[in-house]
């Protein structure tokens, strides 16, 4: 989606892809691992800028080769983002609510952690946890041993359970020269712990949770010197927002920008790491994205939904998959519900 963005721009891409059945034949594919040596120094000699949207690639691998090309964001964003404790830590620092939270890394730890924090909480893999993976709920003093069997030995954080009214997220875009743009927050709808629908801009937004959404976002793209879209994943609980996780790439909840925003995530994406000037980041409708998990529906029966705009990655179907999205715009939420849930019946 990046490059389909950025072509239109003039630019061609290269692509470093274990698995390049999400590339297609939309420019040069270096099929390795992303901290093969060789093809990272063929994606660097061949590149004038390099980026990711995938936050686990190796911190060492990209700055391997930032020494050779620019890569953004920066390695100390992806470094960052990589690792809960250290995320939720760099937050803090900048003043940025989230849960309160605890580093584990014995089973003594989560005791201590989980009197200090109380239950219910959340025990999570410092990294590599990914759409609700490599996490436990703890309602009940009985569910530590088993979380402790599912997830101990790795180094772990937990937090408390955060009884949020809605998760939201925000995503903004910082460019070369500093200057900051932000779409409207989106309302985000999980089912096992997978995006199922986001909602844009989102329902009931008051101008004093935007600035504070906005103000955080700020605060983080300014002290990582950041370039490019950053999405910030929030809870909302009252007026107030807790930061949960945030995403140095472009984001799941920001694929509704394609059709439902003047310029997409992917196109102010490449306008940021090629230092060209941002577009305007406002919403033209709402709009509604339904994400296609597990199973690829019959495109005829999509397209047949008026407005539904479909978007197939090209991958194979397995359970918990995201294969595709959906988007869905128009005057106003209500007039979309009625078609969004007959793409949902679609969905998987
Ligand atoms: P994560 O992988 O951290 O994004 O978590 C996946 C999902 O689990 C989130 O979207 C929430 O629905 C839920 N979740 C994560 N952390 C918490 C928490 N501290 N309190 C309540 N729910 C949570």
């Amino acid at each position: 989606m990046l490059a389909l963005a950025g072509m239109p721009l003039g630019h061609t891409f290269v692509f470093l892809e274990p698995a390049p059945e999400a590339t297609r034949d939309i420019g040069e594919v270096i099929v390795a691992s992303a901290d093969d040596p060789q093809a990272l120094h063929r994606l660097a000699s061949v590149s004038d800028v390099v980026t990711f949207e995938f936050e686990n690639v190796p911190v060492a691998a990209a700055r391997a080769i930032a020494g050779t090309v620019p890569v953004h964001p920066s390695t100390e964003a992806l470094a960052t983002a990589q690792d809960r404790f250290l995320e939720k830590t760099f937050f803090r620092a900048l003043g940025i609510p989230t849960p309160r939270f605890v580093a584990v890394d014995s089973r003594h730890d989560l005791d201590r952690a989980t009197a200090a924090l109380g239950l219910p909480a959340v025990l999570k893999t410092r990294r590599l946890g990914y759409d609700g993976k490599g996490q436990q709920i703890l309602r009940a003093p009985a569910d530590v041993g088993p979380a402790w069997g599912a997830l101990g030995g790795r180094p772990l954080v937990l937090e408390a359970f955060v009884p949020f009214s809605r998760e939201l997220s925000i995503l903004a875009v910082r460019g070369g020269g500093g200057a900051i743009a932000y779409y409207p927050l989106v309302e985000n709808h999980h089912r096992d712990g997978i995006l199922r629908r986001s909602l844009a801009p989102a329902p009931a937004l008051t101008p004093a949770l935007c600035s504070r959404a906005e103000g955080y976002a700020r605060a983080v793209l300014e002290q990582l010197g950041y370039v490019g879209v950053l999405a910030i994943e929030l809870f909302q609980v009252g007026d107030e927002l807790l930061v949960n996780e945030m995403a140095p790439r472009v984001h799941n909840s920001g694929h509704w920008t394609i059709e439902g925003a003047v310029t997409s995530q992917f196109e102010n994406h490449v306008r940021a790491i090629t230092g060209m000037p941002l577009g305007s980041t406002a919403a033209v409708g709402v709009s509604a994205m339904v994400n296609l998990v597990g199973s690829i529906p019959d495109p005829a029966t999509v397209l047949a939904i008026p407005g539904a705009h479909l978007h197939l990655y090209g991958k194979a179907a397995r359970g918990g998959r995201k294969v595709g999205h959906v988007t869905l715009v128009g005057e106003d939420a209500a007039a979309l519900a009625q078609t969004w849930r007959r793409v949902e019946l679609l969905a998987g």
